[in-house]
């Protein structure tokens, strides 16, 4: 495989420019063209020779889209092809605050979670920083961005993958994403879910990125987590709410809890009081979201009413809490889910 040239910084790009003898300012309209979504062979103001020996070292484009589905609501899904032919998927959804563009981090994921479509074949590789770079890139070129004015204005790390479980080139995506003079989407308007790898959590609050972290907890005891979330076997709630403290006390964000409701599984009311209990006094928010069936896994949704049900105890707790819609549902809108159909799982 070709390297990818959305993995470097500036400074880097900047570096391999003037190893090719060229111009330094080559480097800032290469950059920019970059930014821009462009494949190489597609940035015009760069003279044809010096795309030619790039293009050599560096692939043309590291992801291309080939398909989009776009639900009722506007939300639009897109299957990715990367260079190397695996599949990934993303999603852009339009709010009235901005637009959020999920992303991929990994292909797959190790994760096993039972109710998550992303982990049916487990993880394939990890997606580099250029790779998750290039899903907003492009998906913000798509929708008319330009240098003036940015299409996606939020990202989330919400599509197939463990963000944390890619620690690394997670961590430099971030960097890039929010480069001056790139398309500058600043930390606070990314929102970073993991299951809760609970060592990556306190490193993470190390790293000056002042990300909104997000925690899926999906249920208020360990043993029941570790019925639908194997992670829950290796770190407790306990251990990932200090965790989230840790996060709250360095970078002074409140954290989010994802709880996406399963019938029979995690959404009576005795977890709804237990959930007030756990999280209470606590800055944070729930995301309730009723799950999106998954064909391949026998668990459903909890209906609408006890939805609304289980919110109320919470508000009621005292507990900040909203539940989602869920968006794109008619598109194959949850994790993974257009990925295993594209790949007849
Ligand atoms: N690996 C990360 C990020 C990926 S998923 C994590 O676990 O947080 C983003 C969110 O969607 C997670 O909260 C995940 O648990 C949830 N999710 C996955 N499949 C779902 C489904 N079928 N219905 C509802 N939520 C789902």
């Amino acid at each position: 495989m070709k390297k990818i040239i959305q993995d470097l910084t500036f400074e880097q790009l900047n570096d391999a420019v003037l190893s090719y003898g060229e111009k330094p300012f080559r480097a800032k309209q290469l950059y920019t063209g970059i930014m821009q979504g462009k494949s190489l062979s597609q940035i015009s103001v760069l003279p044809k020779a010096f795309i030619q020996k790039l293009t050599e070292t560096y692939e043309d484009s590291p992801i291309e889209v080939i398909k989009t589905l776009v639900s009722s609501d506007g939300t639009e899904k897109y299957l990715f092809r990367l260079a190397d032919g695996n599949v990934i998927e993303g999603v852009f959804m339009q709010y009235s605050y901005g637009n959020t563009q999920c992303v991929s981090t990994q292909v797959g994921c190790r994760m096993g979670c039972k109710f998550c479509a992303s982990t049916l074949g487990g993880k394939i590789r990890d997606l580099s920083s250029g790779e998750i770079l290039s899903q907003v890139l492009k998906v913000n070129a798509m929708h008319g961005g330009n240098d003036g004015k940015r299409a996606v204005t939020n990202v989330v790390l919400m599509g197939s993958g463990e963000p944390l479980d890619n620690y690394n080139n997670v961590v430099q995506f971030i960097r890039n994403l929010s480069a001056e003079g790139g398309i500058n989407i600043s930390p606070r308007n990314v929102s970073l879910s993991t299951c809760g790898l609970v060592p990556e959590m306190y490193k993470l609050a190390e790293e000056g990125l002042p990300v909104n972290l997000t925690v899926s907890l999906h249920n208020v005891t360990d043993s029941e987590r570790a019925r639908t979330m194997p992670i829950a076997n290796r770190y407790k709630i306990a251990q990932i709410l200090d965790a989230c403290t840790n996060y709250f006390d360095k970078t002074g964000r409140r954290y989010i809890f994802e709880y996406s409701l399963i019938e029979g599984e995690n959404s009576d009311d005795k977890h709804a009081y237990a959930l007030c209990k756990l999280l209470a006094g606590r800055p944070c928010h729930v995301n309730l979201i009723r799950l999106n069936d998954v064909k391949e896994r026998k668990l459903a949704a909890a209906s609408e009413k006890s939805a609304q049900n289980f919110l109320h105890i919470l508000q009621n707790g005292g507990i900040s809490a909203t539940l989602r819609r869920r968006m794109g549902a008619d598109i194959g809108g949850a994790c993974g889910q257009l990925r295993a159909g594209y790949l007849g799982n």
